[in-house]
């Protein structure tokens, strides 16, 4: 098929985008719509039966949630506009509604070039819409609203515009309002060209093809305001036409179309949209807007990396005579071809049967076949260009982040950046036969998952597992059943606790052994000091003079992290501190890396239980969505869970709690909460930060883990 072709897609012809969202906002509806229109799925789905598109593996139809972030692509011919019956190629990336997935949406945002927010429009902005609004900030992605659901009992556009204002402090600006709302809502008018489209709907309320038609008389005099409104603030991005709108001038339908197109991909505007994806209103207009104003890979021009030979910075243009460079964003293990890396082409060519630098871990990979995901179908191509996004088959070493370019131009993109794992839990295969499926099927988990990490305990001999929230390990426990057949015993999910220390302290490590054959001597002295939270850790070498040979403080510095990662007062790592080695001693034949890997990770325990250690654990934001009768009884619990209580919010009957809570007192919280609320109680859940554990807690954390100790 010609159309895969992407010379016959100039650059400007393509637009990558991401449907974000809060989970139950109308993501894979929406999703699910747009593949429809763009002619490649051929019977609509409904996520109510779980048979739509993009979500495709079972476990996501069975929980109606997205977990996985599929590249789709799609094409769409606007019928009006400045893109009049050009297609244009539109490769959607999936982004996951929950946040325990936050690696998902981060990952996923990292290679999209705009993206629609989709909001539900009797919700208004929701907690979750608030994050993936901030982390799409971070990667300063042009967006476009979609206020879904105008059919729904309740539904505001207008006080969802104002919470999209006010909670997401956004340039949102109406594009299009809708007609009439909940049952009657029809259709929209488009505030640039004064145009109405209502859908005509058929026996099941479901919009068919829309008709164009005048805008009606009742909201002539809305149109008009909110056309002004639109037209001063596109005037206030271009110099030319806060001119002509100062004089009074006419600005025409094409100047506005422009400078609009600008101020979006400049961030300066979100236009705001009105639909329902569930009636099929209003997701053409949002298509057409997709590709009038958010940017193609040459809007977007040129992306930055380093030269792994000099370190130096450097910048490939996105074009297709650039040479070739790429980022792996996903992995994903499918069931019939096998492991699928998704690679964004940001610039030149990628041709099967080659062999390409992976640049973030110095190796080579040989490119087996390329395959253009459509929706439901995957089309072979021997060659992919700049712009494009493909899942490649084959690669054996590259992992998430990692990135692929030509080994004689070699580059060196930013990865992406994955938060730390809160919570943990054993897990052992129940029978022999499984201990090998068991770490087989970890494995390929974790490949897909870079939140989702692997431990051994060797104390225990235990595996223990550990990732974003409960919710998540129990998916990918559910997965390793269902997908690996795997049957193992599961522990119940720990707290991941922390160490560290909230003052400076020294310590003097070391370890001579000089009794028969070649002897041991390694001594030094450590410096530890608490830095802010969420620092990390540091390792600095102040050695002067050859007191210690340089030679041996690559082992200083290992037994120092490895010491860390032991902990030193109940076994969790340590984090936030920077450690120095300031002197030491050393012999010249007796001296060995290991001798000094031990006495600094003597001397690292030494500071540390000088330095006024802490445990540390995590805080999770909170919402909790119940009916106002409720409301004593869920703080009650809350507060006698530690949680500080922010402040709550109505929403019609409903009351929204805002709180910061500790990981340690939530679990089960989804159940308990149930049970207070006769079932209609909601709660989501975020980690937010690390936190100092109340000493009396600490103690009772520090003597069940000294007990474990001496038990095992
Ligand atoms: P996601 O979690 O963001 O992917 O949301 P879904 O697309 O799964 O939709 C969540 C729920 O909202 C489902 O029950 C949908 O049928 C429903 N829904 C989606 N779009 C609309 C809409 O436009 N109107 C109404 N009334 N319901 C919708």
């Amino acid at each position: 098929m010609a159309k895969s072709d992407s010379r016959l897609y100039p650059l400007d012809r393509i637009r990558n985008i991401g449907i974000i969202a809060h989970i139950d906002a109308g993501k894979t509806t929406t999703t699910e719509r747009v593949l429809f229109y763009t002619g490649k799925t051929y019977k609509l789905g409904n996520i109510d039966e779980g048979t739509t598109v993009t979500d495709w593996m079972a476990q996501e139809k069975e929980r109606g949630i997205t977990i996985v972030s599929a590249a789709v692509t799609s094409f769409w011919t606007p019928k009006a506009g400045p893109f009049k019956g050009i297609e244009t190629r539109v490769n959607i990336i999936d982004t996951p509604g929950h946040v325990d997935f936050t690696a998902e949406v981060e990952r996923s945002l990292r290679v999209l070039d705009g993206g629609v927010t989709v909001l539900d429009a009797e919700e208004g902005v929701q907690s979750q819409s608030e994050t993936v609004w901030r982390q799409a900030d971070k990667y300063k992605v042009p967006r476009i609203c979609f206020i879904n659901k105008m059919d729904k009992l309740g539904a505001d556009y207008f006080a969802t515009l104002k919470s999209i204002r006010v909670r997401l402090v956004a340039p949102a600006v109406c594009y299009n309002i809708p007609i009439g709302k909940e049952n009657d809502f029809i259709g929209v008018v488009d505030l640039i060209t004064r145009k109405a489209f209502i859908w005509e709907a058929d026996a099941q309320g479901l919009g068919k093809e829309f008709k164009e038609a005048d805008v009606p008389q009742n909201m002539q005099a809305d149109v008009e305001k909110y056309r002004a409104e639109l037209v001063e603030k596109i005037a206030e991005t271009d110099d030319k036409l806060i001119e002509k709108f100062l004089s009074g001038e006419e600005i025409s339908v094409d100047d506005l179309k422009k400078a609009l197109r600008a101020a979006v991909i400049d961030y300066k505007i979100v236009p705001v949209l009105a639909g329902s994806s569930l009636r099929n209103k209003g997701v053409q207009p949002l298509l057409d807007a997709v590709v009038e104003y958010l940017p193609s890979p040459l809007d977007i021009g040129t992306i930055e990396g380093t030269n792994p030979k000099t370190g130096e910075k450097e910048t490939k243009k996105l074009t297709v005579e650039e040479t070739f460079a790429g980022l792996a964003f996903k992995i994903q293990v499918d069931p019939h071809v096998g492991k699928l890396t998704y690679v964004r082409i940001y610039s030149g060519v990628l041709k099967s049967g080659t062999s390409v630098s992976n640049s973030t871990k110095h190796d080579t990979e040989r490119i087996g076949r390329i395959l253009l995901m459509h929706a439901n179908t995957r089309e072979e191509i021997q060659e992919v260009y700049a712009g494009e996004i493909v899942a490649v088959v084959g690669l054996k070493s590259t992992g998430t982040g990692d990135t692929l370019c030509d080994p004689a131009a070699p580059v060196v993109l930013e990865s992406i950046s994955f938060p730390d794992p809160v919570i943990s839990l054993a897990i052992e295969p129940a029978t022999k036969a499984d201990q090998e499926k068991l770490g087989y099927a970890l494995g390929r988990l974790s490949e897909e998952d870079p939140t989702f990490k692997i431990k051994g305990d060797p104390e225990t001999g235990q595996t223990i597992i550990s990732g974003m929230g409960e919710l998540h390990l129990e998916i990918l426990v559910d997965r390793m059943k269902r997908e690996f057949n795997v049957a193992a015993n599961v522990g119940s999910p720990q707290v991941a606790y922390r160490e560290t220390i909230k003052e400076i302290a020294k310590g003097e490590g070391k370890y001579i052994k000089q009794s028969g054959g070649r002897g041991q001597y390694g001594h030094c002295f450590l410096r530890v000091e608490p830095l802010p939270r969420g620092e990390g850790y540091q390792f600095v070498s102040e050695i002067k003079g050859g007191a210690i040979p340089q030679e041996f403080i690559p082992s200083i510095q290992k037994g120092v992290v490895e010491k860390m990662e032991m902990g030193v007062m109940a076994g969790y790592p340590m984090v936030d501190m920077k450690v120095a080695v300031y002197d030491g001693t050393y012999h010249d034949v007796d001296s060995s890396d290991i001798a000094f890997k031990i006495a600094s990770s003597m001397a690292l325990e030494t500071a540390a239980k000088g330095a006024n250690l802490v445990l540390l654990e995590p805080i999770m934001k909170l919402e909790v969505t119940i009916p106002e009768e409720f409301m004593g009884d869920v703080i009650g619990d809350l507060s006698a869970k530690r949680a500080q209580i922010h402040g709550s919010e109505h929403h019609g009957n409903s009351v929204i709690i805002n709180a910061l809570v500790p990981l340690a007192e939530m679990s089960g919280y989804v159940t308990t909460l149930r049970s207070m609320t006769q079932g209609r109680g909601s709660v989501y859940m975020e980690p937010s930060h690390y936190d100092e554990v109340p000493q009396n807690i600490a103690d009772k954390i520090v003597a069940k883990a000294k007990g474990e100790k001496s038990e095992s």
